[in-house]
């Protein structure tokens, strides 16, 4: 892993706000960004030195981003691995694409939970109706049918709660009849994320605990800190370095857990990058997510992400948006619009971060 000289170039692989993000942090420390996607007016148009238009598997102009690039990094799960894999051939990619090859299945990234001797709900992998027939005798007659590939903000998921032939079908028919899992539901009493960071010298940094609430899959807050005990903290900790470790990672990665009342907690999954229940980093930190991602791949030294405030922080979702003069007028209130030109049900358009109590 080299370390980057000041001016040197950052790649960015997708055109989101999370590269946006990412693209603002590197500016700040001196790099320039290249991004690539297929989206001519993505958020992190606004935000790079350079895009490149294309598509993920344009051999052509993933050349052209290796040979402009000191270092590679991505902003999502869903590009094809190959695409990591072409591009490592000539260049550093952080995180390493085995993260992103774990991360982008579900299947996958529960086998390697178990095999890292991480708790997570009971799973099944489904291939067809038959093994989901069976998944759900074993299961008590309901569960969570998850597509193994493109899944994220409760896409491609199914909640069972009844074993009929009806229930079955539809939801083999919503998924698309692709390999999946059932997963046994968790009655959690909360859901936290750890946010971490390893650097070159396998040092790693976490971020405070927030705790996150999903509506219909998609996360619309993060309150922080997560009211967990201390022992919960130490344990996600934990975890997460196990995880950073195992895959010999460099950058920032989010875990999500599932705390039940009596403490014990369960892995759901992991993101090979920045995330959404990090962005309060952003108003509340001494160093944020973003900063502290490119930090890493560019083999700096790690920042230690003191937190100053208490927040809430809240996606600004579809139509909210129409609500930002309102926000505007709100004390102590941060706002960061991602510029996206369409608004779309369920869309992210922006984050709000609402101080509720500094620390003296
Ligand atoms: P995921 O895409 O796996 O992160 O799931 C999105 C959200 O669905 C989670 O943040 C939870 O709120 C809920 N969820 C997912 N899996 C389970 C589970 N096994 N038990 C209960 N709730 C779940």
């Amino acid at each position: 892993m080299k370390v980057l000289h000041i001016g040197a170039t950052i790649g960015l692989i997708g055109g989101g706000q999370l590269a946006s993000m990412m693209s603002i942090a590197a500016a700040r420390l001196g790099f320039r960004t290249v991004v690539l996607s297929p989206e001519k007016n993505c958020s992190a148009a606004r935000t790079t030195n350079e895009h490149i238009v294309a598509a993920y598997d344009n051999h052509a102009a993933l050349e052209h981003l290796a040979q402009l690039c000191d270092v590679i990094t991505y902003e999502f799960e869903n590009i094809p691995i190959t695409t990591l894999d072409y591009l490592a051939l000539n260049t550093t990619v952080a995180p390493p694409p085995f993260a992103l090859a774990v991360a982008q299945n579900r299947f996958i990234e529960k086998k390697f939970l178990g095999e890292c001797g991480i708790a997570t709900a009971p799973w099944w992998f489904i291939e067809d109706r038959e093994t989901l027939d069976a998944a759900l005798i074993a299961c008590g007659g309901k569960g969570i049918l998850k597509s193994c590939f493109f899944g994220y903000d409760g896409k491609g998921q199914v909640h069972i709660t009844k074993n009929s032939e009806d229930t079955i079908r539809m939801a083999l028919e919503t998924i698309g009849h692709v390999p999946a899992i059932l997963e046994g539901f968790v009655d959690f009493s909360k859901e936290i994320s750890v946010i971490a960071a390893r650097g070159r010298l396998k040092d790693v940094v976490f971020f405070d605990v927030p705790e996150n609430i999903h509506q219909a899959g998609i996360l619309r807050t993060s309150i922080v800190p997560a009211a967990v005990s201390p022992e919960v903290i130490k344990t996600a900790r934990e975890i997460t370095a196990t995880i950073l470790h195992t895959l010999n990672y460099i950058g920032v990665i989010a875990v999500e857990f599932f705390v039940k009342a009596d403490g014990s907690i369960f892995a759901n999954e992991f993101a090979p990058r920045v995330h959404n229940s990090g962005h309060w980093t952003e108003a509340t930190c001494i160093i944020s997510q973003f900063e502290q991602h490119i930090r890493a791949i560019a083999g700096w030294s790690l920042g230690i992400p003191l937190r100053h405030s208490d927040c809430i922080m809240e996606n600004i979702i579809g139509d909210d948006i129409n609500k930002t003069p309102e926000i505007l007028q709100q004390p102590g209130t941060f706002i960061h619009l991602y510029g996206k030109e369409e608004i779309r049900l369920g869309r992210k358009m922006g984050h709000i971060i609402h101080i509720t109590h500094t620390q003296e």
